[in-house]
């Protein structure tokens, strides 16, 4: 900790909330600019709706969301349609706050009318979701599963998955929602900060009983009821690939602009909380992407009234310390060099010596995780470990240390989801085009640029019609978005484009219309830039 500010530069910065330091020029830091913004509930949202316009059976993990207010007489209308043709059909949905978190202002409704749009938490700006009714239920009770996720690198992108997870389960059995159980918070929310309030709670030294349990105990208990874990993995593994391809544009954006590219700044990780829920079928669904998830592995009890003492907590210790020790391990700048040299350093070791020593000392070592539920799945396979290419006297630290919990997913299965990749070509394509570093905005002279450099505009695309569709889908964004930049925002940008490729190549399906319009404005962006490079050589 340095309260009072840091004078020489540090290998690995681990900053609290957010990325915040302008001044860190080399290393590493825990962060990456413009997560906890990308992750919020409606950004997630509209970047997930990008992929499951273009890729709908793909992004099918995402229940299907509105945004409020903006989408509200759009939702009531859909609703309407849908009853009218069946008035049989009684949907449930949830409203969710955008920013909230902890259950923060969540509510259940069977009716558009039950929205609250007056009051202070309500009239924040919300997602409106479908209800998953039908969750899986363990001892009765509905749970969810909160995963650990290191982004370690955006570009190249490296992705590691814990091998272990926290199931936090809800304290009063499950029932279909209905008018009467709608507002029972104990009933339908999974959230620890909730639940931990019912006299129903149980707090458990051990992972497999109890209100917090760990994931690898849920799913061996399921698999003596005939469970196929390794398919529940594979899905799980593929829901998260798939949804931080659905961030990375947009973060592509944020680092371009507080990391210029040749400038010696810090790279980036940072270790993610996703939170999913397994439905009656097993098939994972995504809640929310936590930027900051907690990391807490005690919790408070009130001995008497506004007395609290700290009790350990088992299971958070369990999944949470190898979580931060793998990502150490992970990111460790001796052990990148001790790779690049193959040196055996005296002095590595002995510090070497010294993390081990740190380690043990945050808590002790399990061997229960995934005993039963094998982690590795037919269809994909595990690669060797990282350690297996380090030398010897690192070999040996590695070999002390409890095994490892994160395990490496992408690029280590990246030919199953490079397809989906689309719209990181888009962002390219816009950060090509923001011209000044340090924005996240297109301007309109940027915009005409980008459609004069690609020759998008014709007889029947002037650029007075250029011009119209920037103003518009720029103020019709800006007056939804919660910052007062000017300017248009990468997610406007991609409407644009998305009109553009609609008008340009008719009739075909949305994705082979952005995939071709992709590659004629790379061509035409390529071939500029050879022209000019020509000319540069005289
Ligand atoms: P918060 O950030 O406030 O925790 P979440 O999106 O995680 O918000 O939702 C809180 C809880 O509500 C989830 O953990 C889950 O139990 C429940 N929940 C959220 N969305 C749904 C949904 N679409 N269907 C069923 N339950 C949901």
């Amino acid at each position: 900790q340095i309260p009072f500010g840091r004078r020489l530069p540090c290998d690995i910065y681990w900053h609290g909330v957010s990325f915040h330091d302008k001044n860190i020029f080399s290393g590493q830091v825990n962060k990456f600019p413009g997560m906890t913004e990308t992750v919020r509930k409606i950004t997630l949202t509209r970047a997930m709706r990008i992929m499951q316009d273009l890729f709908p059976l793909e992004y099918d993990f995402y229940p299907r969301s509105w945004i409020l207010p903006d989408e509200l007489s759009l939702f009531v209308s859909q609703f309407h349609t849908a009853k009218d043709s069946d008035p049989s059909w009684k949907p449930t949905y949830i409203v969710k706050p955008d920013g909230g978190c902890q259950g923060d202002g969540i509510y259940l409704i069977k009716d558009p009318g039950d929205i609250r749009l007056t009051g202070s938490t309500q009239s924040r700006p919300a997602v409106l979701q479908e209800y998953i009714c039908e969750p899986l239920l363990v001892d009765k009770l509905k749970f969810d599963i909160r995963l650990y996720v290191l982004l370690k690198s955006l570009e190249p992108l490296e992705i590691y998955i814990a091998k272990d997870g926290l199931c936090r389960f809800c304290t009063e059995p499950y029932q279909e929602p209905t008018l009467k159980n709608l507002h029972q918070i104990f009933m339908h929310l999974t959230n620890y900060s909730l639940n931990i309030h019912s006299g129903n709670f149980i707090h458990s030294e051990s992972g497999n009983t109890g209100s917090k349990r760990t994931f690898s105990s849920v799913l061996c208990s399921l698999s003596t009821t005939g469970v196929d874990s390794k398919k529940v993995w594979s899905d799980i593994i593929s829901l998260v690939i798939k949804t931080i391809i659905a961030l990375t544009p947009e973060l592509k954006v944020y680092y371009q602009s507080d990391i210029p590219a040749g400038k010696p700044g810090p790279t980036c990780f940072q270790i993610l909380g996703f939170d999913i829920l397994l439905m009656e079928n097993l098939k994972p669904m995504l809640m929310e992407v936590n930027a900051n998830p907690s990391m807490r592995i005690g919790h408070e009890r009130e001995l008497s009234p506004g007395v609290f003492e700290n009790v350990p907590s088992p299971v958070d210790e369990e999944v949470k310390v190898a979580v931060i020790r793998d990502t150490l391990r992970l990111v460790d700048p001796q052990k990148k060099k001790k790779k690049d040299t193959h040196l055996e350093d005296v002095r590595t070791n002995r510090s070497a010596k010294g993390r081990l020593r740190c380690i043990t000392s945050l808590g002790k070592e399990t061997n229960h995780s995934l005993e039963c539920s094998s982690w590795a799945t037919s269809d994909l396979k595990q690669a060797p470990e990282a350690s297996e290419k380090l030398p010897d006297a690192a070999k040996s630290v590695e070999a002390a240390l409890p095994s490892v919990c994160l395990r490496q997913v992408f690029p280590k299965y990246a030919s199953y989801f490079n397809h989906l990749c689309l719209m990181d070509k888009v962002a390219a394509l816009f950060i090509h085009f923001l011209g000044v570093k340090g924005t996240t905005r297109l301007g309109p002279t940027g915009f005409r640029t980008f459609i004069r450099n690609c020759k998008l505009s014709n007889s029947n695309f002037s650029m007075a019609a250029v011009d119209i569709l920037y103003i518009d889908i720029t103020r019709r964004w800006n007056s939804m978005s919660i910052d007062k930049e000017s300017g248009m925002c990468l997610q406007a940008f991609v409407e644009a484009f998305f009109s553009l490729a609609r008008k340009k190549y008719k009739l075909l399906p949305l994705q082979e219309q952005v995939s071709m319009l992709i590659e004629f404005c790379e061509k035409r962006v390529a071939a500029l830039h050879g022209r000019r490079l020509v000319w540069g050589c005289g």
